[in-house]
């Protein structure tokens, strides 16, 4: 059986460090933020290159604070895509903002700047790219069009810890970038945990008052704020993992160029690295005509795969009075109908994707 996803396999290699910064956090009697998520914010600030960053509870509530300190009111317009995990329309929602979807790229499954301005009316605050799969959306274009409309760019990074775009670490081009700790995400804390970037003083500032009631010292508070505090115990253990994540970002690598070399044929459309591009496949989903076969077979197989996501937002019951409707978003209705996500972590074994690659090139032959 070959799993989509090993967490345990990941803990096996680095489990005795986890647990002496665990022991270390549970005798100093510190369990909220503290020295530990301090020293995980400047190792991460350094790691993205930027001159900030703000610990938080979940990738949600980095979104939710990025939006916030970016000036985004109820009532504003927020561009992103409906290809998305639905934290991303959520956390514009939470403002009681309207995000305001855009069509795909079908070649890198993100934000289409091509169909950006289109969208742009006098409400329109912000644009939120969201670098889907580990791989950085057309930034130099979405920057642009931002700049020409006065908007705010705040990245969406949950999936993209260290991607690149032309040497720009994800997280470090917008006027903030968010990311997410989930345990399955390519730098997962041992429970929630979540981060925003940023090169902006009075921004960072904004974000450390709103993560904690708003105050700027105890029990002064300055504006409406939120209990979204980060964990010591998390920021310990993610500062740990933290070390290793270049690692598993090349064997994440190594076994995507598998991946890639191997799935020939007519069954599936292997996903590819964009030019000026580091892709950090946090999901490696190939395109594929007969999805449900192909999970079955492989299913059958032994092997789990994964859906990331078969409803794009646009058509969540949940936003039903956003108004859109089947077709609204054809590329990421057809992408939603299509993607096929395969096992890759950095433990996976180099003879298991030989073994997927073959049962996939295979099965175009058989009946
Ligand atoms: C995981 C994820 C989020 C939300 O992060 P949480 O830590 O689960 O709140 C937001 N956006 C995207 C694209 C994600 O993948």
């Amino acid at each position: 059986m070959i799993p989509f996803l090993d967490l345990k396999a990941q803990y096996a290699t680095i489990g005795h460090d986890i647990e002496a910064a665990a022991l270390r956090v549970l005798r100093s009697g510190r369990f909220v933020l503290g020295d530990e998520v301090a020293t995980l914010e400047d190792n991460f600030a350094a790691y993205c290159g930027t001159r900030h960053a703000i610990a938080v509870n979940t990738g949600t509530s980095a979104l939710h604070l990025a939006l916030l300190a970016a000036g985004v009111k109820r009532g504003d317009e927020v561009i992103t895509t409906p290809f998305t995990f639905i934290a991303t329309a959520a956390a514009i929602r939470y403002i009681g903002a309207r995000p305001v979807f855009v069509d795909i790229d079908p070649a890198t499954f993100n934000i289409d700047p091509g169909r950006i301005e289109e969208a742009i009316t006098p409400r329109t605050r912000a644009i939120v790219p969201v670098h889907l799969y580990g791989q950085m959306a057309d930034m130099d274009a979405i920057l642009a069009i931002a700049e020409k409309h006065g908007l705010a760019v705040i990245e969406d990074a949950c999936q993209a810890h260290g991607a690149e775009y032309k040497g720009h670490r994800a997280g470090s081009m917008g006027i903030s970038g968010c990311f997410s700790f989930y345990p399955g995400k390519n730098l997962g804390a041992c429970g929630e945990g979540g981060m925003v970037v940023t090169n902006s003083d009075d921004h960072a500032k904004q974000i450390r008052m709103l993560r904690d009631w708003g105050q700027d010292r105890r029990y002064h508070h300055i504006v409406e704020g939120y209990n979204y505090r980060m964990d010591a115990i998390q920021g310990a253990i993610l500062a740990v993992k933290l070390a290793q994540l270049e690692n598993w970002i090349e064997a994440r690598r190594t076994r995507a160029r598998l991946y890639g070399q191997l799935l020939t044929g007519p069954t599936v459309d292997a996903p590819r690295e964009a030019a000026g591009r580091r892709h950090v496949w946090h999901v490696f989903a190939v395109r594929t005509r007969d999805r449900e076969q192909l999970q079955k077979m492989l299913a059958r197989e032994g092997v789990e795969t994964g859906l990331h996501y078969p409803v794009p937002v646009h058509l969540q019951p949940a936003f039903a009075d956003l108004g859109y409707d089947v077709g609204s978003f054809p590329t990421a209705e057809a992408a939603a109908d299509s993607v096929l996500s395969l096992p890759l972590y950095p433990e996976l074994e180099l003879s298991s994707v030989e073994k997927i690659c073959d049962l996939i090139v295979q099965d175009a032959y058989v009946d």
